[in-house]
């Protein structure tokens, strides 16, 4: 997807905001979890009815992939929203509370269902602007239940060339995107690694910790990073090898010209 949308992008999204918003709380208040989440996958294609997308509902789950064809050569671009709730009791006193005793959209995937939602028709209604395929990727069981590796099987990223994602945070304030290389935010999925290699006798042996971290598992032969069982545990911590420092955030104090057309009070643009 090539996109020419400008700046009339906010004014767009600020036009469809009743509809955004109620969609958003809609689904906050039948909160599902897991994979299974017939209701909300519900909301989504009445929500994309009419807007001349190819939709596919998910086969092992109750995902939703919508396909929007420019009709034009160009790249596919992935937008993904995840779906689903979390096995929590809301204790606030909102009038679109979760009616579901314990579970409650304390993640806010309510509110990217209702974003992916309207970031299809917004494109559906300016196909003119780009070219290419853009493709919506709504994936249930996000919170541990691999919703995403079920859609791949299915063969959701066949023909994707690029994918972006978006998390709401209550961290930063209202109109402002944030960013930084590396991870960013926790996740519930856990993952090990196996190294294979064999040891290399020019590394001194007492720079590396004494112990792998649990997440990674040495196969037999590698001592690439065992040293002298005397070291201490802590020491060996302190030594393990920090990430990649992360570059500063980048937010929208760095991008004047967001701020200046998007007043977070009112969540529209600003009037020049
Ligand atoms: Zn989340």
């Amino acid at each position: 997807m090539n996109a020419d949308l400008g700046p009339d992008i906010a004014t767009a999204a600020a036009a469809i905001d009743d509809h955004t918003i109620e969609l958003r709380r809609a689904i906050h208040q039948d909160p599902e979890l897991g994979l299974d989440l017939p209701r909300t996958q519900k909301r989504i294609t009445d929500a994309l009815t009419g807007l001349g997308l190819d939709i596919t509902l998910g086969e092992s789950t109750t995902s939703v992939v919508a396909d929007l064809d420019s009709g034009r050569p160009g790249p596919t671009v992935l937008l993904r929203g995840d779906m689903d709730a979390l096995p929590l009791q809301e204790d606030f006193p909102l009038d679109f509370k979760s009616q579901n005793d314990g579970k409650m959209h304390a993640c806010g995937h309510d509110t990217h269902v209702a974003m992916l939602a309207s970031a299809a028709r917004l494109l559906a209604g300016n196909k003119d602007s780009f070219t290419g395929k853009v493709r919506f990727m709504f994936q249930p069981g996000e919170e541990g239940f691999h919703g995403a590796k079920y859609m791949i099987d299915e063969g959701v990223l066949e023909g994707v060339d690029r994918a972006f994602a978006i998390h709401v945070t209550a961290n930063s304030p209202a109109g402002m995107i944030a960013t930084r290389a590396g991870a960013l935010l926790a996740s519930a999925d856990k993952f090990e690694i196996t190294i294979h290699g064999a040891g290399d006798t020019r590394r001194p042996r007492t720079t590396a910790p004494t112990r792998s971290p649990p997440w990674v598992r040495r196969s037999p032969g590698c001592t690439r990073w065992s040293v002298a069982p005397s070291t201490p545990r802590s020491r060996a911590w302190s030594q393990w090898p920090t990430p990649v420092p992360a570059r500063p955030t980048t937010s929208s104090r760095q991008w004047p010209g967001w701020r200046a057309r998007f007043d977070p009070t009112t969540r529209r643009p600003a009037t020049p």
